[in-house]
Parts: structure tokens; C-alpha cells; sequence
């Protein structure tokens, strides 16, 4: 069997720096858009261009950055489920914002379904495999296929998220990351929330905030 070729484009907005992914299987063309930032055009095109039949939207978590495009995708590419953890489901359904920290308006939507810590899921060809990573925010994910990793704002290039606002857990982060994602292979590829891409045998020996 030969393995999955798995193509990810990557869309940044201009206001957070946000990445938006899109996950494709490059055979079938299924796939899926991690995350929907603040200009979700960008990835709309990313996808309309590589023939992507776009699946589903998986959520690392719920900040509004995250998933202010949501309106724009579910208009684009129809009434396709988004897949957030269960800690921060009911926030999305009601259209409450994750942060008290921050006025932003968040939007409400319907069509949810749940990313369960060990579970996976499945979005036509492709197959995610469910990490808790909490800390950042209650029901923060990072979504695994193969050896590709999406940490959300658990873990970025040489530094982690932040856990400062009312609802982090700073120690609950760092323990997350240690046991689920620094448990894997070196060659790992890391796609964070905001900023380049990394790999877990990097942020192993370099991220300062995880040496011993
Ligand atoms: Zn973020």
C-alpha cells in the first residue's frame, strides 16, 4: 500500500497572523480547512484552486481569531460540519465568545460536531487523530494525520501558547504538550496557529519553554 499523500496550504491573516490550513488528500481531493481565520477569502481560494472537496472545518480551539471566518465558509462551501472539542461546543452553539478578556463579537453556529480526546475523525478519506491539548483554552486539540501535526495554540515554532487569561491553565499546557506531543517521533511536522511551521524533534531540543 502506498502511503496517504497528504498536501497542506497554509493562510495567514493580516490582522493576528492566524494560519488557516487546508488539508488535502491529494488522490481523492477530500479535505478539510483547520481553523477559519480572519480572512477566510484567502483560504477559500487556496481550495477553490486545488480542486479541494472541502469536508468539514475542524476547530484547535474557539478565540475569535479562529473562527471568525466561519460565516464565509460554511456561505462557500455549504452547511459542512464543524468539529470543535466538547469544552468549548456550547460557547460556539451560543454565539458567546471564548474570552471574557477580549470585546469581540463571536458568531454563533449551527451543524457542530465533536473532536474527542483519542478519537478520530474522519472526514472522507481523511483521518484525524484527536489530541487534548488543553491550557491555552479549555478544549484546545491538536489535530493529527500521519505524521503531521495542527497544535492550534498549544505549541508554536520556539514557543507555546499564551495561558493568561481567566480560563488557561498554564501547567496543564506545558504537561499537554510534554505527554501528547513531545511523546512523538522527531520527524513529527508541526503546523501551528500562528507562525512557520516546525518540527517535534526542533521544539524538543530548542522551544525554551519546554528544556528541563
Ligand atoms: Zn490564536
Amino acid at each position: 500500500m502506498t502511503p496517504q499523500r497528504i498536501r497542506v496550504e497554509a493562510a495567514a491573516d493580516g490582522q493576528f497572523a492566524t494560519n488557516s490550513y487546508l488539508v488535502m488528500d491529494e488522490d481523492t481531493h477530500d479535505a478539510v480547512i483547520i481553523d477559519a481565520n480572519m480572512e477566510p477569502r484567502l483560504i477559500v481560494d487556496l481550495a477553490r484552486k486545488t480542486g479541494a472537496e472541502v469536508r468539514a472545518v475542524l476547530l484547535t480551539h474557539t478565540d475569535v481569531d479562529h473562527i471568525a471566518g466561519l460565516p464565509v465558509l460554511l456561505e462557500e462551501f455549504g452547511a459542512i460540519p464543524v468539529a470543535v472539542h466538547d469544552a468549548e461546543r456550547a460557547g460556539l452553539a451560543e454565539g458567546k465568545p471564548l474570552r471574557t478578556e477580549f470585546a469581540m463579537e463571536a458568531p454563533r453556529v449551527d451543524n457542530l460536531t465533536s473532536l474527542n480526546d483519542h478519537e478520530h475523525y474522519r472526514a472522507g478519506s481523511l483521518d484525524f487523530e484527536v489530541l487534548h491539548t488543553p491550557g491555552h483554552s479549555p478544549g484546545g486539540v491538536t489535530l493529527k494525520i500521519g505524521n503531521l501535526l495542527f497544535t492550534g495554540d498549544a505549541l508554536f515554532a520556539g514557543s507555546i501558547g499564551r495561558s493568561d487569561f481567566r480560563n488557561s491553565d498554564g501547567r496543564a499546557l506545558i504537561a499537554g504538550i510534554r505527554s501528547r506531543l513531545l511523546s512523538l517521533p522527531d520527524d513529527c511536522a508541526v503546523y501551528s496557529g500562528h507562525g512557520p511551521a516546525t518540527t517535534i524533534g526542533r521544539e524538543r531540543r530548542s522551544n525554551p519553554f519546554l528544556q528541563e
